[in-house]
């Protein structure tokens, strides 16, 4: 059997302010793991528009595309296209998901939620020649899923072809994300064994690895197994988790002694009302929670300073008005101690934010750049909120009749695509491409290397936000030279903090990387 398998490409990464290396940094693992449910001598071929040309020419008896909500229009043109040329055409993803009617309408069959258990059942019935259409995800396991057809993928092309995942879903249940939909009808949170993510990670060559688990650190005991798996592996690795997380004793010390070197973290907001008002519970404090149902419970609303404990959460004793905001913001966990744990244990911060949430006014930008600033986060990933369908976010939008319109492509939190509660769209919008400018400023990004004590991990945030923020040219040459994949060397080199190996010591004296498991 002839089976086509494409990722097409997101609207924004065809606009002018398409940045090669952000679409070039990952293969699509998702289909490569559907991928290795076919048979030995079933023909695959297996295309990622951003990185690769999509020839239309072809005659696939199977087509298989992922989608999501920016790729939906130009997705159901690709499966139009081979539709009308007599293939069987398949969607799942994200946004075939939250809207499978509409996916449907240019679909042969549609695929709702994971495909562990739904995939090979569909192959079992296509083969027999009786394929549904419309196949909904129910039983959650990774335990015999297949080795992912990672010969199938195009190293070359991507600066982390080491991607690697070993989890499904995440604990939370954040109003805004896309998670709880996708996996209604049966677990939201599952993990691989331990030995299969050991093995996974041990088929792969060389040092660097991402892990691109939602929340890696989300079940502690698997994650600290794994930890514990990794040591002596001589890997350098880069992954996602929460705030929460971070401060679980022992696990981070355990993922930084086997090479966890930078971190995505989803802060989101500095303002506990916001993060209370999209259920992000794993960022608050739980006596802010008790205290606000109460008050709700009451008919009153929480003032956003309300210190139900006062938080201690800065690098500097001299706070700001910046930082006396996020210090007297008792609702939060301690930010700043979360940011500190991980510099202490040689880890880079990635800080993801969220602006637009019903506490914020036009001063949340500078705000928030400025805090991140001085907090010596190394990058900063800023979006516009935006109400996916099927999410709690999304409903609560439409039932106030504050959704601007449904035009999918504009879904890229770049866009303002309802009604801000204080501010207009066109204020988010500009805050938001302003809240970047000012955190990759030169002057921001040196503030932000010499809040750290020491010159190695100085050099290494300047190194590393520089390389990402300030190259762009130098990396569109690369990309277009098909290039990229010989700048994983420099990667490694600053995620080491070049080549500085030796245990650390934080401002007490302890040594951290040693501090657990020995
Ligand atoms: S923690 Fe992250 S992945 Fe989990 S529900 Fe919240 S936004 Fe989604």
């Amino acid at each position: 059997m002839k089976v086509k398998m494409i990722l097409p490409a997101l609207t924004e990464a065809t606009s002018p302010l398409f940045r090669p290396v952000k679409y070039s940094l990952f293969p699509p693992l998702g289909l490569a793991t559907l991928a290795a449910y076919l048979d030995p001598d079933d023909e695959v071929a297996l295309v990622d528009e951003h990185v690769e040309k999509l020839s239309l020419d072809d005659a696939p008896e199977l087509v298989v595309i992922q989608v999501y909500i920016t790729s939906a229009y130009r997705s159901y043109a690709i499966a139009d296209h081979y539709r009308r040329r007599g293939a069987f055409v398949a969607l799942g993803g994200l946004h075939t998901t939250s809207l499978p009617d509409e996916a449907a309408a240019h679909a042969d069959a549609v695929f709702l939620g994971p495909g562990e258990d739904t995939w090979p059942q569909f192959l079992k019935d296509f083969r027999a020649g009786h394929p549904a259409s419309r196949y909904e995800s129910r039983v959650r396991t990774l335990v015999a899923v297949p080795p992912i057809r990672r010969d199938l993928i195009r190293r070359r092309l991507y600066l982390v072809p080491n991607s690697i995942v070993v989890s499904r879903g995440c604990p939370h249940v954040c109003d805004f994300c896309y998670k709880e939909a996708f996996f209604s009808g049966g677990k939201s949170f599952y993990t691989q064994t331990v030995d299969a993510a050991l093995a996974e990670i041990d088929r792969l060559p060389g040092r660097h690895l991402y892990f691109l688990d939602d929340h890696l650190f989300g079940n502690p005991k698997f994650a600290a197994a794994l930890f514990d798996g990794m040591r002596g592996m001589g890997r350098l690795w880069q992954a996602a988790g929460t705030v929460n997380s971070i401060m679980t004793p022992g696990l981070l010390e355990k993922a930084a002694a086997c090479g966890l070197r930078s971190l995505f973290v989803g802060f989101e907001t500095i303002s506990a009302e916001n993060l209370a008002e999209q259920r992000k519970f794993q960022n608050l404090r739980r006596g802010f929670i008790v205290r606000r149902r109460e008050m709700t419970q009451n008919g009153n609303a929480l003032p956003e300073n309300a210190a139900v404990q006062k938080g201690n959460n800065t690098r500097q004793s001299s706070a700001t008005p910046e930082l006396a905001t996020v210090q007297s913001n008792g609702g939060m966990r301690d930010y700043g101690a979360v940011i500190r744990r991980l510099h202490d244990n040689g880890v880079m911060v990635n800080g993801s934010f969220v602006f637009g949430m019903d506490n914020d006014d036009e001063s949340v930008f500078e705000r928030t750049v400025e805090w991140a600033v001085q907090q010596g986060i190394e990058t900063a990933t800023f979006h516009i909120l935006t109400p996916y369908p099927s999410t709690a976010f999304y409903g609560r939008m439409a039932a106030a009749n504050r959704l601007a319109h449904s035009r999918w492509d504009l879904y890229d939190t770049r866009h303002c695509v309802f009604k801000p509660a204080r501010m207009t769209p066109q204020q988010l919008e500009d805050g938001y491409w302003r809240a970047y400018k000012d955190f990759y400023r030169w002057g921001a990004i040196l503030r932000g290397a010499w809040s750290k004590p020491e010159l190695p991990p100085r050099l290494r945030h300047l190194a590393y936000a520089t390389g990402w923020k300030k190259f762009e040219f130098l990396w569109n040459l690369i990309i277009r030279a098909k290039q990229v994949t010989r700048m994983l060397p420099l990667l490694e080199t600053i995620l080491d903090e070049f080549g500085r190996d030796e245990p650390r010591v934080n401002s007490r004296g302890s040594v951290l990387s040693l501090a657990v498991g020995e």
